[in-house]
């Protein structure tokens, strides 16, 4: 049952994150590559290297065949998938697990189930997590939307079951505009996601975005290792996330936390996952599960010290969750600033070369990035180049400590999104930890210059 080799079919920051851990337990690691990334830091760290296409996703890091046979041949016993790519991709965890080899996930029916939005909240409706009012499934015929928006009420949001990325989804704020906005998300899904069914949910006015980070060992046992405030979003995308949420009390956690749990438990599910929620007026709304790592898992692992990689590793190895619940202690606060290479306030992709680069460092401060002086940043993949988590007794502590480290970091020759960072940590609204999803667009526009 060992794992002594785990082949990491990703790239970038989470690839590092993943090898880390591995050699941490003493498992050799093979890096999978596409030719713009011969030179990356995962494939320099990685103990093998096997180069599976040219830079297109598709036909490098979505390559199934490729990352097949690149295992093979490297004779791995794992593939460790990370997140994006093919992390969410029921098929491939069954392929990979009819070649003799461990998948580092959830079992492939779960993802499938949780990958189909309207499945997946149908079972988690049955599982007793608390749903958005809305439609019990798909909805293909207006007559029906109408019938069900008329129900929950104005405003409703059209979302795609293929949906992800926080694309596929309409605001529909009154009944004239419902037959047309219905038409525009089914033929954008099947555009998108090759699937053009829709579902109909509450648009709620205000909410927060709050997601619990499980964990089951696919035999029943399961724990919860708290929230996640993920609500500071351009275009449904995160941009902050902290942990624990600033607006939820230890009571809220433990009993949101022991509802996901059971959750978890009762389904058997296995490995790590990730159940959001919207959040509003102290009420709790599933939105949709992950079934995989988070980017955002570091502020858990900051406030828990417990390594998820780690975790997810062993449990695929068939071994138990090392810790039970009430060895999970939460304390202190972290958080997360994602950081693109783009521009920071017009958000414009800013590929190229790394002049130099120096990553902040100092007591409770981590960067997790693939980055070096001299690096090119290839265009073809996500503008995330490093994530700088930030640790502190207090949430105030946390926050001065992530100014002086954000002071630190240097990243020169592309722009990145470290100034938006710093002015947004010095709004009074983040100080205070009062924003909602809404919130740091709407600071964007009244923004001045
Ligand atoms: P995706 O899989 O594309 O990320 P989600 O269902 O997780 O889609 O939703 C992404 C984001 O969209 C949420 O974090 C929230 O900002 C917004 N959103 C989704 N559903 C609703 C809703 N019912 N009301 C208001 N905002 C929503």
């Amino acid at each position: 049952m060992a794992i002594n080799r785990i082949l990491i079919a990703n790239r970038g920051e989470i690839a590092l994150r993943i090898h880390r851990a591995a050699h941490e337990m003493g498992i050799e690691t093979v890096a999978v590559h596409s030719t713009a990334d011969a030179d990356a830091m995962h494939v320099r760290l990685a103990d093998h290297a096997v180069c599976i296409g040219p830079p297109s996703a598709t036909e490098s890091y979505l390559n199934v065949a490729a990352i097949i046979s690149a295992a093979e041949v490297a004779h791995c016993d794992a593939i460790h998938p990370g997140y994006g790519f093919l992390s969410e991709n029921a098929k491939f965890a069954e392929i990979v697990e009819a070649h003799d080899i461990k998948w580092i996930g959830p079992k492939p029916e779960h993802i499938r189930t949780m990958g189909d939005k309207v499945e997946a909240k149908r079972t988690a409706g049955k599982l007793g997590l608390p749903l958005v009012p809305g439609s019990d499934g798909a909805v293909s015929e207006v007559s029906e939307a109408r019938k069900i928006a008329a129900e929950i009420g104005y405003p409703v949001i059209i979302k795609a079951a293929s949906g992800g990325g926080g694309r596929g989804m309409k605001v529909c704020e009154a009944e004239d505009q419902l037959e047309t906005l219905m038409k525009q998300a089914g033929s954008e899904a099947k555009a998108a996601f090759g699937d053009a069914t829709v579902y109909i949910e509450k648009y709620l006015g205000n909410p927060r975005h709050i997601e619990f980070q499980v964990f089951g060992d696919g035999e029943g046992t399961a724990i919860h290792l708290g929230e996640r405030d993920c609500s500071l979003q351009r275009r449904h995308q995160k941009v902050l996330e902290e942990a624990p949420s600033p607006v939820l009390s230890s009571e809220d956690r433990h009993r949101m936390g022991e509802i996901c749990s059971k959750a978890m438990s009762d389904m058997g599910y296995r490995g790590a996952g990730t159940i959001e929620f919207l959040w509003e007026d102290g009420e709790f709304y599933f939105i949709e599960m992950n079934t995989r790592l988070q980017v955002e898992h570091p502020v858990t692992e900051m406030i828990t010290g417990i390594d998820l990689v780690r975790e997810q590793i062993r449990i695929a190895a068939g071994k138990p969750l090392s810790v039970t619940q009430s060895e999970v202690i939460f304390a202190g606060h972290a958080i997360e600033c994602r950081i693109n290479a783009e521009d920071p306030f017009t958000f414009a992709p800013s590929p190229g070369e790394v002049t130099s680069y120096h990553a902040a460092g100092g007591m409770h401060v981590r960067v997790d990035s693939g980055l070096y002086a001299g690096y090119r940043i290839p265009p073809y993949y996500d503008s995330m180049i490093a994530k700088l988590i930030v640790y502190g007794r207090t949430r105030e502590k946390c926050i001065m400590r992530l100014r002086r480290a954000l002071e630190e970091m240097v990243v020169e020759g592309v722009k990145t999104s470290i100034p938006l960072h710093q002015e947004l940590i010095k709004q009074d609204d983040v100080l205070s930890g009062d924003y909602s999803i809404k919130w740091l667009e709407e600071w964007l526009e009244t923004r001045e210059g």
